[in-house]
């Protein structure tokens, strides 16, 4: 292990989540702890519960759990389904993967999708899948919409008109743990049962919150599930919640955190921090496109504004260039996960982020090839710039 220097000056945090925390959500978190059944708790519960409602665009049950984003996925499928049940689910990465895996674990029976990593969900073939089951026993389709481990980004809304075309009963659960307050998201409207987030990504918090958001479909199917649930449960969640408790100790000092992120999300409004994050994941993408370099989603209507994923030339590696980067300019760069490991590194656009942050970041990036021998036209920065400039 090496041992730690002092280094000035800020550390650039540009890996897709854990992203920045802002300096005003740090010192919300650093007030005293307060007890979370005295009198000033339920004031907190109501006006996180409450400002959390414009970001999922619901006005739906949405249950915060102390927990990471894995947890929330969890309580997603044991709430709903039952061992033996059957989902839907779709290759589209890492993360992806990772909850067919668990999906498995919890003895839930999987019709897997396989993919490249290089796009999103396709609608047409989950209209194809659900067709075919013409004795209805898919009862999910599991859909990650920002897949945080390549930078793809499945459009929802084309998936719900998919799934309608076809009448299928199917739930439709939906991973948004990086796209939520970065990208327009809208439960409501998409008709998802099942939304889970986590506060690490766009919601620019620490890590230690789970999300979901529910539909009443969602909660009649919860009544008949046979999973066995306790800490999960939403029923006792939401009735805790309506009295502004919880049924255990909630992370009280996060859920500060949440209430000043949130209030800075709708501060900025949140029309525009959708813009600044479509803005900025374009500027990356111009950088990436004149280095020379190519961007490991193909499908340009799938590109993600949460990351941009960039493939390593031939023979070069993605860690040694991080690696680099990391010494020489105190920056951290996302690792390919899985079968991308060393294959491509992950540019986060995330959260608390600006202009002259990406113009920061980018130039890291470049003088981070040009150190590391990789093959690219030099000036990648100076088109980012310019795009900039003129918006
Ligand atoms: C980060 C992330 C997860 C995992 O969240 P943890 O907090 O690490 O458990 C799952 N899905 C997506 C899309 C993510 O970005």
């Amino acid at each position: 292990m090496s041992i730690a220097k002092q280094r000035a000056g800020r550390h650039f945090l540009q890996i897709p989540g854990p992203s920045n925390v802002p300096d005003s959500v740090l010192r919300a978190m650093s007030k005293a702890v307060i007890d979370h059944r005295g009198p000033d708790f339920p004031d907190i519960t109501f006006d996180v519960l409450n400002q959390l409602k414009d970001v999922f665009n619901t006005t739906a049950p949405i249950v915060i759990y102390p927990s990471s984003g894995t947890g929330a996925w969890e309580a997603a499928l044991v709430n709903v389904l039952s061992p033996g049940d059957k989902i839907l689910a779709f290759e589209t990465g890492w993360f992806a993967t990772l909850w067919k895996n668990m999906s498995q674990k919890l003895g839930i029976e999987v019709e897997w999708v396989e993919s490249d990593w290089r796009r999103g969900v396709d609608p047409s073939i989950v209209a194809d899948k659900l067709a075919a089951d013409s004795k209805k026993e898919i009862k999910a389709v599991c859909v990650v919409h920002s897949e945080t481990s390549t930078g793809s980004m499945s459009r929802i809304s084309k998936i719900r008109q998919a799934i309608d075309s076809t009448n299928h009963p199917a739930l439709f659960m939906v991973d948004a743990i990086s796209s939520l307050g970065c990208v327009e998201y809208k439960h409501d409207e998409w008709a998802v049962d099942v939304t889970i987030s986590g506060s690490q990504k766009g919601l620019m918090l620490p890590p230690g919150l789970g999300l979901n958001a529910l539909s009443e479909k969602a909660l009649e199917a919860s009544k008949l599930s046979s999973s066995r649930v306790s800490y999960w449960s939403w029923q006792e969640m939401i009735e805790n919640n309506e009295q502004g408790v919880f049924p255990y100790t909630p992370a009280t000092n996060l859920l500060f955190g949440l209430q000043e992120a949130l209030k800075l999300l709708h501060g900025e409004g949140l029309a525009n921090v959708y813009a600044r994050h479509s803005r900025l994941a374009q500027a990356t993408r111009i950088a990436l496109e004149n280095w020379g370099l190519e961007n490991l989603c193909v499908v340009p209507e799938e590109f993600s504004d949460c990351l941009t994923a960039v493939v390593m030339p031939e023979g070069h590696d993605a860690d040694n260039l991080r690696k680099i980067i990391l010494e020489k300019f105190n920056m951290s760069l996302g690792t390919g996960l899985g079968k991308m490991k060393s294959k491509i590194f992950r540019i986060g656009h995330i959260g608390d982020f600006n202009e002259l942050a990406l113009t920061g970041t980018l130039s890291g990036v470049e003088m981070g090839l040009g150190i590391a021998g990789v093959p690219h036209t030099k000036g990648g920065i100076n088109a980012a710039m310019e795009f900039l400039s003129n918006q």
